[in-house]
């Protein structure tokens, strides 16, 4: 029996794409685990099979080479990678994040020009917020984008950044006037390729989520086209950040419920194959009440998560509902994946049993994306 009800937003045509992520995800996805964790980042290719396929940009539109479809196919994508277990193709970054900066933000020509290419995986998207020295405080970076007759020339550091090591698009945030806040902040679209003045640092050892290309970023007078400004106008960049960060929230939201729904099915398989004391474990009591709290958190969560999916397909999910599901989803999900752990025993900390990972994974939910602390920041706000 499903551990949940069918989310409300599904239809017979999503369940048809369904079944193209479900195959996707299960044969380049699931079989790769170990050798992307041994190299620290998926293999290149698997952004060109993806576009090839039509699983890049879904939600963005057909004129800019997008599926042309919604959240929901999103979303449906995002299950069924973690399903096949997944954590290491940053796939929610550029697809869900770097080409939605873009449609939304982008003036005409340059959604034209990048929005096709990050469809086709000719392009990997980045976004590089984070500083060494700043995360959570965003009008405070220090990377500086000075203007300098048709350019703007760009220096600065950024840590963190998912897909780091293979981006070929960097949606970079930066102070084009210094002297200001918030009102400062602007974002600058970076090609790597042939920039002078880019590297890439290292891609940084984490206690989890090993496939995946978290890396530091460096700008040394890197001179950025003055067309490359996001939207064309200065200033503007903390505004598109607060338009888009609900979407990267809910995208972490449904990415938790998933792995959440996945480390309870597995614990309970798991459970009634192994045995001691001459019995399932599954049939110790404290094993049958934990499945069941957790089966409950895992019910219940999701009829939040489904309800803001709803409101965002609507386009009405606000700041507050999108920190309330972030902040609750991903604390959900490191007690469901703690407990879980737990049942399978020593047989849990190892790395070759899915579980392991789930565990690993969703420890960083908690921080990125925003921090919960942050997320409690914005809803008391509106209290
Ligand atoms: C695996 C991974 C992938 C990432 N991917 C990206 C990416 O692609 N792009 C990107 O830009 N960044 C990325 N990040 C960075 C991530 O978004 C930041 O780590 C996060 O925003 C927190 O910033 P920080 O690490 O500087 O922590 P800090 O801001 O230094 O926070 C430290 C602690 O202080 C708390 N704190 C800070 N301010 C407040 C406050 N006002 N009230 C209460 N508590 C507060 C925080 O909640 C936290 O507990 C990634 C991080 C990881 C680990």
């Amino acid at each position: 029996m499903p551990l949940t009800q069918r989310s409300s937003w599904l239809d017979p045509d999503l369940d048809s794409f369904r079944e193209l992520a479900h195959s996707f995800c299960q044969k380049e996805l699931a079989p790769n685990h170990e050798r992307w964790s041994e190299q620290k980042q998926v293999d290149r290719e698997l952004w060109n099979k993806a576009g090839e396929v039509g699983l890049l940009c879904l939600s963005i539109p057909e004129e800019y080479g997008g599926g042309g479809g919604t959240f929901a196919h999103e979303a449906i994508l995002l299950e069924e990678q973690a399903k096949a277990g997944d954590d290491a193709w940053g796939n929610s970054v550029h697809s869900g994040i770097v080409a939605h900066y873009l449609n939304s933000c982008g003036t005409e020509d340059q959604k034209k020009r990048w929005l096709p290419r990050l469809a086709s995986g000719e392009l990997v998207g980045a976004i590089a917020m984070t500083e060494p020295g700043t995360g959570s405080d965003l009008q405070n970076v220090k990377t500086k984008a000075i203007r300098d007759g048709d350019h703007y020339v760009l220096n600065g550091a950024k840590t963190f950044i998912t897909n780091g090591a293979q981006a070929g698009l960097i949606i970079v945030v930066a102070k084009t006037d210094p002297n200001e806040a918030a009102k400062g902040v602007s974002l600058l679209v970076l090609e790597t390729e042939n920039a002078e003045g880019f590297r890439r640092g290292r891609v940084l050892d984490k206690v989890g989520m090993h496939g995946q290309d978290t890396s530091e970023l460096f700008f040394d007078d890197v001179r950025v086209p003055e067309e490359n400004l996001l939207g064309g106008q200065e200033g503007l960049g903390f505004i598109h950040l607060m338009q888009q960060l609900p979407q990267e929230r809910l995208i972490i939201a449904v990415a938790a419920v998933a792995a959440m729904e996945s480390a309870v099915e597995q614990t309970i398989r798991y459970t009634k194959e192994r045995t001691a004391f001459g019995r399932e474990i599954f049939k110790f009591q404290n094993t049958r009440f934990k499945l069941a709290e957790a089966a409950t958190e895992v019910a219940v969560t999701k009829a939040y998560l489904d309800q803001c999916i709803e409101r965002h397909l609507k386009g009405e999910l606000d700041v507050t509902g999108a920190a309330m599901v972030k902040w609750w989803t991903t604390d959900r999900l490191s007690r469901v994946a703690d407990e879980c752990l737990q049942l399978f025993g020593g047989y849990g900390y190892m790395n070759e049993y899915p579980i392991s990972r789930a565990w690993t994974s969703a420890r960083v939910q908690r921080i990125f994306g925003g921090t919960n602390e942050i997320m409690k920041e914005i809803i008391s706000r509106s209290l």
